[in-house]
């Protein structure tokens, strides 16, 4: 009888032990899902951390006319930027602080003679201002780490998002698709 009792009791023990180290293991792995998560959290914040410079340190690095269009709200004239009739596959990144803000993907031809895209790579890297001109308001469209200024966003672009980001060459900067992602081709066998 005596042992019976014992035999049960380390059944019960077992039971629980295997319970608590179930429980640990469980918490444990919850923790680091959190603690992964908050790192890429960390990681989206860092690349959106605020670039602040003072004007001259813009003036440093940046062309004249890519300053006046960012750090003086200017605007090129049309089809003369670099890249409103760029059809290379790539990112476009914003020219005073490199964070990327548009994809060729997106890009399309909208016969304005600026580069034209139907969304941003991201939607948190571009920042929208209330722009009150003379006569119309419109909605400006800032690198939401410089503050830099990149164009206008209007509600007349195509499908699937309806809007259009008429953006400044001068504001960007392209960086082509690598195509390090291609298969090598075979080498031909040596001809005897
Ligand atoms: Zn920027």
């Amino acid at each position: 009888m005596k042992k019976r009792k014992s035999i049960i009791q380390c059944s019960l023990l077992t039971t629980c032990l295997t319970l608590i180290l179930a429980g640990v293991c469980f918490i444990q792995s919850s923790f680091w899902a959190v603690a992964e998560d908050e790192k890429k959290k960390t990681a989206q914040v860092e690349s959106l951390k605020k670039i602040v410079k003072p004007d001259a340190e813009w003036r440093k690095i940046l062309t004249p006319e890519q300053y006046r269009v960012v750090r003086r709200q200017g605007t090129e004239r049309a089809f003369t930027g670099l890249y409103w009739n760029n059809k290379a596959k790539g990112i476009y990144h914003c020219v005073a602080c490199d964070l990327p803000l548009f994809s060729s993907d997106t890009k399309y031809k909208s016969g304005t003679g600026w580069p034209s895209y139907w969304q941003p790579v991201k939607k948190e890297h571009v920042g929208e201002k209330i722009d009150r001109g003379f006569f119309s308001t419109r909605t400006e469209v800032v690198c939401n780490r410089c503050e830099g200024h990149l164009g206008h966003v209007f509600n007349d672009g195509p499908r699937p998002t309806g809007l259009r980001y008429c953006i400044n060459s001068a504001s960007l900067k392209f960086r082509k698709k690598t195509e390090t992602n291609k298969t090598p081709k075979k080498a031909k066998p040596a001809q005897k």
